[in-house]
């Protein structure tokens, strides 16, 4: 497929590792009053006036995508996301990036430009520098490598552990549809498989497709609180699934949970495809993973501050740990959560 959308194809032995990221870099722009000094010498320099946070999130070939359908552009896009949205979980503001890729040489320059095109365009849209990176072959498949950089108070900064009895429990826009994304994507690549003159059916999945392809870090939502005067006493980002990510939360803050299968945020489109799937909502929202959603606990006396907000669900309460993490069906039945979300491990 590469092929089929890169009639140019300039071999990357024609430029060389050093050409190549000179190709690559030439125009990268710097913005951040932190950033001293970008990509160019042995290392970057910046300097913060408060904490620095950092993270660093790989993928992988075969593992974390298949570029039988994921477009190089979004992929570099995403590569940044996942990252940007550790920062934003931390409530901090993300400031620089660096990138490291391994390829193959089956790679045309053009396919590693389209990768950095996308890499290029989530650091104007985030407002965060690229500052360096590495560059080297692989012979077991593309490997992507961003490492983010933010900064933030130390008062500020939001850990997975201050969650208290009685907490409340927040999550960001909606869950399930990346996951659901994914499925249609699968679909669409066995039809395809089976007959390559079909036209892939995919209009009705607009949204579905874009939380999967295209995922947007929460960078909005540590000003929102800001503007509402409220401090999360514990936040993650929801990566590999609500139901790992409560539990996350439950494990550091040494609390259980109560969440309400009611109260979870499920788009109309993630519904629709779960009844075409045969697949239980609730089960997707909790297990699916990729919503790069922000998942918080805030203290009870904040509740009328976030309650009208359309981009925060209140979907649980945080109980003593020994009382165990729950979910409360529609139909008033306490289920244990399990964790069930994605991990690479896994069969
Ligand atoms: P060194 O040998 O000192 O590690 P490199 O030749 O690997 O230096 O890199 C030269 C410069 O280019 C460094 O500033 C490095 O951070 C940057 N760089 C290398 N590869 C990439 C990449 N894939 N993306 C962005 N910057 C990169
Ligand atoms: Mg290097």
């Amino acid at each position: 497929m590469i092929e089929d959308k890169n009639p140019q194809r300039t071999s990357i032995e024609n430029l060389g590792e050093f050409g190549l990221i000179d190709h690559l870099t030439n125009n990268v722009e710097l913005t951040q009053d932190s950033t001293d000094r970008g990509i160019g010498d042995d290392a970057a320099v910046i300097t913060h006036n408060d904490s620095t946070v950092v993270t660093t999130d790989m993928l992988m070939e075969g593992v974390h995508f298949d570029l039988s359908y994921v477009p190089l552009k979004h992929l570099g896009y995403k590569a940044v996301m996942v990252n940007l949205s550790d920062i934003y979980a931390m409530n901090a503001v993300a400031t620089q990036i660096t990138v490291s890729i391994a390829m193959s040489n089956r790679f045309p320059v053009e396919a590693v430009e389209e990768l950095y095109d996308g890499i290029k365009l989530a650091c104007k849209v985030y407002g965060v520098d690229l500052v360096g990176g590495d560059t080297t072959a692989s012979q077991t498949g593309l490997v992507i490598s961003v490492t983010a950089i933010g900064e933030q108070k130390a008062e500020d900064i939001v850990y997975r552990s201050g969650a208290g009895d009685g907490d409340l429990l927040v999550v960001t826009g909606d869950v399930g549809a990346a996951y659901m994304g994914l499925q249609i994507l699968e679909r669409e690549k066995a039809v395809y498989k089976a007959n390559p003159n079909s036209q892939p059916d995919i209009e009705a999945y607009s949204y579905l497709l874009e939380r999967q392809l295209k995922p947007e870090a929460r960078k909005d939502i540590s000003k929102l609180l800001a503007d509402l005067d409220v401090k999360p006493t514990s936040m993650i980002d929801v990566s590999d699934g609500l139901s790992s990510e409560v539990i996350h939360l439950c494990k550091n803050s040494e609390i259980g949970m109560k969440i309400y299968e009611e109260k979870i945020p499920l788009d109309p489109t993630v519904i629709n495809a779960c009844e075409e799937f045969n697949l239980d909502s609730t089960t997707i929202a909790l297990s699916g993973g990729e919503d790069y959603e922000l998942l918080f606990t805030v203290k009870q006396e904040d509740f009328p501050k976030i309650k009208a907000n359309p981009s925060l669900s209140i979907i649980g309460h945080a109980v003593p740990q020994g009382e165990g993490i729950h979910l409360i069906t529609r139909s008033g039945e306490q289920v244990p959560i399990q964790a069930m979300g994605w991990n690479s491990f896994k069969g």
